[in-house]
This record gives structure tokens, C-alpha cells and sequence, in this order.
């Protein structure tokens, strides 16, 4: 059971990898969930049924973070029907890699408007209801590419480094509130993302992790559930980084 009082929390990206396993981690911390996603339907239906398992409600809506209108008529729907949102979890992100020198616009744009955008379109929809409330947890999902920096992934990196500033602004911003802002930095994750690498990437990426292997979804879920929750009561502004030690 939660620890907390809350009862509401949101996660965009929910239908698969790091969100859909934040979702369940917070479903089984007594949560209610309103998760979204692009357009696997089938994982999201699947994903719902965890409601059941952890006795609560567990609720996934199609809407792009990329377009600030669907999110705005996702979060409010969502308060209309699971109440006031306590904490949101900010997931959806992609990757669209190539050297800078090969770098379409199509690509810059797509990674720049899902990943940096869609934290900015969730962010601003919950703020002012969690300001007014004086209570609220936001956990934005950055990574280790955002604060080192990954070669072909100028894109990807400089929306996850935009996710940490974005944070730490906003967790100044509302301190005050009672809110707290924190940012969450994976490094190699066993994820659909993670899959598209080929073999000889893997080995190298395997060779450089101190712990010799790629973390779980649910490793990372784990860390941003404790985030969410008030056993974290004195963190905010924080970026921590679950990578195996790659960064060491
Ligand atoms: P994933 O397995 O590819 O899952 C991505 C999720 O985001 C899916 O549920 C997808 O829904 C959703 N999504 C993608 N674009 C969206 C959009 N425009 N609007 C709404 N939902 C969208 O990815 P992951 O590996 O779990 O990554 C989750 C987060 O962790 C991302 O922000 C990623 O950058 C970050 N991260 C991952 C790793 C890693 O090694 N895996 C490392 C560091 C950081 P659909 O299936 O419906 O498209």
C-alpha cells in the first residue's frame, strides 16, 4: 500500500518500457493511474487489466505530448474522472539517431517536440492545480545522454539536457507550493527503445557498465516511485542517474 495520502498519478509514455512499468509500480503503491500513449492500443488495454491486480483504477488514453491541445483535454478528462492529479510522471520519449552532419530537420523536430515539448505540454497542464492545492510530485525522465552528452544523438541529448534545466527551474519556481520537481537519468535500459541496437553497440555499451549488464524497466520505475512518493519529502531538483555505473 502507499505510504502517502495521494491518490491520483499521471504517466505519459505509459504503454510501454519505463512508463508502462511506472505505471504498475504506482498502481501497486495504491495509486490510481491515468496513463497516455501514441498509438499501441493493445498494450494499453493489456496494461489497464493491472488496475484489477492492485485494486485500483488504471487508465490509458491515446494523446501525442507532442500536441499541447491533446494533452491539456487528457489531463482535464482525467481529473474529471479520477480527481486531482498528485503526481505525474513524464516518460514518452523517442529517438530518432544520426551524426549532426547527416541530421534532418524532420529528425531534430520530432525529438525536440515529443521529448522536450511533451514535458513542457504535461508540466504546464498540472502545475497550477498543484500550486493551488499546495501539494504535488512531477518526476521527468531524462537520461545519462543529457548530462553527457551521446555521440549521433544531438537531438535526443539536447532534449534530455533541456529536461534537466526545465526541472530544476521549475523545482525553484514551486518549492514554495509544495511541489517538488525531480529529474530521473537512465543509462542503458533493456527496452523496446534499447532493442534497435545492433550487436557490435551492444557489446561496446556492455563493456563500459561497471555492473556488466543493462538495467530493468523496473529499476527505474522503483527509483521514480520513491520520487513520487513522500518518502522523498526533502527531495527536489535532484537528477539521479540509474546507469550501472556507466558514467563513473
Ligand atoms: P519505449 O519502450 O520506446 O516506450 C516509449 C513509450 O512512450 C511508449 O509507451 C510510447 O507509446 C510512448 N510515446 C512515444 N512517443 C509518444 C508521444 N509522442 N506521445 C505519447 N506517448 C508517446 O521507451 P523507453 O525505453 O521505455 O523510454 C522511456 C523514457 O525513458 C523515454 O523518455 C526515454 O528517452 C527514456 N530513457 C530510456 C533509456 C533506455 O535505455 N531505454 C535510457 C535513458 C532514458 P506508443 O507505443 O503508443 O508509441
Amino acid at each position: 500500500m502507499s505510504d502517502s495520502t495521494s491518490r491520483v498519478a499521471l504517466v505519459s509514455g505509459g504503454s510501454r518500457g519505463i512508463g508502462r512499468a511506472t505505471v504498475r509500480a504506482l498502481a501497486r503503491d495504491g495509486f490510481d493511474v491515468a496513463f497516455c500513449y501514441r498509438s499501441d492500443d493493445d498494450a494499453a488495454r493489456d496494461l489497464e487489466k493491472s488496475g484489477q491486480e492492485f485494486g485500483v483504477r488504471v487508465v490509458g488514453t491515446r494523446a501525442d505530448v507532442a500536441d499541447g491541445a491533446a494533452v491539456r483535454g487528457w489531463i482535464e478528462a482525467t481529473e474529471d474522472r479520477l480527481g486531482p492529479i498528485d503526481a505525474a510522471v513524464t516518460a514518452a520519449g523517442i529517438t530518432r539517431d544520426n551524426p549532426l552532419v547527416l541530421m534532418d530537420d524532420e529528425q531534430w523536430r520530432q525529438v525536440i517536440d515529443t521529448n522536450l515539448d511533451g514535458v513542457y505540454h504535461v508540466c504546464r497542464a498540472v502545475v497550477f492545480g498543484m500550486m493551488k492545492r499546495r501539494r504535488g510530485a512531477i518526476v521527468n525522465i531524462s537520461s545519462v545522454a543529457g548530462v553527457y552528452g551521446h555521440r549521433t544523438q544531438t537531438n535526443y541529448s539536447a532534449s534530455k539536457a533541456g529536461i534537466i534545466g526545465f526541472s530544476r527551474a521549475l523545482a525553484k519556481e514551486t518549492g514554495r507550493s509544495g511541489i517538488r520537481v525531480n529529474a530521473v537519468a537512465p543509462g542503458f535500459i533493456e527496452t523496446d527503445m534499447v532493442a534497435e541496437m545492433n550487436d557490435k553497440a551492444r557489446k561496446e555499451a556492455l563493456a563500459s557498465i561497471p555492473l556488466g549488464r543493462m538495467g530493468t524497466a523496473h529499476e527505474v520505475a522503483d527509483m521514480v516511485a520513491y520520487l513520487a512518493s513522500d518518502r522523498a519529502a526533502y527531495v527536489t531538483g535532484a537528477v539521479l542517474q540509474i546507469d550501472g555505473g556507466i558514467t563513473i
